[in-house]
């Protein structure tokens, strides 16, 4: 028995890590990760999820099953946050959210919905995108083509090669969007093209679904990083819906993430909210409950949200100082090459637009670990590492 089953792969991003252990030079770095590092290079819980685990602790909950779709509270919360407080959607009771596990779960889910209920198997994907958004769809058999995306030419969004393809797309079409800090590019389009996006997609029918695991994490700011959802309900599109925690409450291991459909009126919320459930339950029958039992209790309490909003924030510019000390050294070091791209970029990663031949002699010279594609985790950088990466790449690009 067995015996025909094949050895597969390793993951790419996870062998990175394999490498980058195994290497002895005490001025390694690790930038395959995609999870945040604070300064020290250390990982970090944000102090209002430790409160919010005080909080729980003191109150002795028991741990009984979540129902099939997860915390109500927690959904509420997840979805006002993405929505907006004031969102009529809500006030409507249009949306059909569930619990899911974490980001990738709840893209899980959404792809099996949409396998089932949706009349066109196939979805459109930026190119590039996060590399688990093809096997995801793949599974439930859709087919999986790819919209313009990134320039490499520019290091930026191509926005007229995405509308042409967008206008060249089937009627009705499923476009997957990511809400904000494209993963890999760190590439976001600008309101304008948004609302471009937005008016054209309408114009097609298309369905849009969104995929939001960097809220606040990106700018600083959730309603900011919301923009792109809020423009496209605001437009009138009945979009769907993927969240994570992972990222904006540093919930990596917990799994709290949410998938929402938004329908045309109550009715079908209902209707739709009994089918995904039907879905969920041979599946893992209900999701995990401490993960969203820190997000519900943070984010219901007034004082703690807003403890919250000053974590994220102070993520998100730690990041967004990284990028500008990696170009300031990188003009020290003298490299000529225009890198304005690494501050335009946003959110976790930035596609640093090095040749695969770079990054291994990169990896080889400098034991800076990262993936082929040019992607470093802007995470993995610090003020002690920063200086000896900008040498680094420098040396490999000039
Ligand atoms: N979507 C994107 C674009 C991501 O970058 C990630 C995290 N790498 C996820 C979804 C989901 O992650 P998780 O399942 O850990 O929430």
């Amino acid at each position: 028995l067995w015996s025909n089953v094949e050895m597969g792969p390793p993951d790419a991003i996870l062998g990175v890590t394999e490498a980058f252990k195994k290497d002895t030079n005490p001025n390694k770095i690790n930038l395959g990760v995609g999870a945040y590092r604070d300064d020290n290079n250390k990982p970090f819980v944000l102090p209002s999820v430790r409160k919010a685990e005080a909080i729980m602790t003191s109150k002795a909950l028991d741990k009984e099953y979540a129902p099939i779709s997860g915390s109500a509270e927690f959904c509420h919360a997840a979805i006002s946050l993405a929505f907006g407080e004031g969102s009529s959607v809500l006030q409507e009771g249009r949306n059909a959210t569930v619990q899911g596990i974490s980001g990738t779960g709840s893209l899980r889910i959404g792809s099996a919905f949409l396998a089932k209920f949706f009349p066109i198997k196939t979805v459109w994907f930026p190119s590039p995108t996060w590399g688990n958004h093809v096997p995801i769809f793949k599974h439930v058999g859709m087919e999986v083509k790819q919209y313009r995306y990134y320039d490499p030419k520019t290091c930026g969004f191509d926005f007229n090669g995405a509308m042409e393809d967008f206008k060249n797309m089937p009627d009705g079409s499923l476009v997957l969007l990511h809400a904000c800090a494209h993963n890999p590019t760190g590439v976001d389009p600008n309101p304008e093209q948004w609302q471009a996006m937005s008016d054209l997609l309408k114009s097609k029918k298309a369905l849009p679904f969104f995929d939001m695991a960097y809220q606040g994490f990106a700018s600083g700011s959730v309603d900011k990083d919301a923009f792109a959802v809020r423009k496209f309900l605001d437009d009138g599109h009945n979009i769907l819906l993927a969240q994570s925690f992972a990222k904006n409450m540093g919930l990596y291991g917990e799994r709290a993430g949410a998938f929402t459909v938004v329908c045309s009126d109550k009715d079908g919320a209902a209707r739709v909210m009994s089918q995904i459930k039907i879905l969920i339950r041979p599946l893992y029958s209900n999701p995990p409950i401490n993960g969203a039992r820190i997000v519900s209790t943070i984010l219901s309490d007034a004082a703690l949200r807003s403890e919250w909003l000053t974590d994220v924030k102070g993520m998100a510019d730690r990041i967004i100082s990284m990028r500008t000390q990696l170009r300031a050294n990188l003009e020290k070091e003298g490299s000529t090459r225009n890198w304005s791209h690494i501050t335009d970029q946003i959110g976790m990663f930035c596609f640093t637009g090095m040749t695969p031949a770079q990054v291994e002699k990169l990896t080889k010279e400098f034991s800076v670990y990262l993936t082929k594609d040019g992607r470093i985790s802007m995470a993995g950088i610090t003020s002690a590492n920063v200086a000896y990466l900008a040498k680094g790449m420098h040396a490999v690009t000039k």
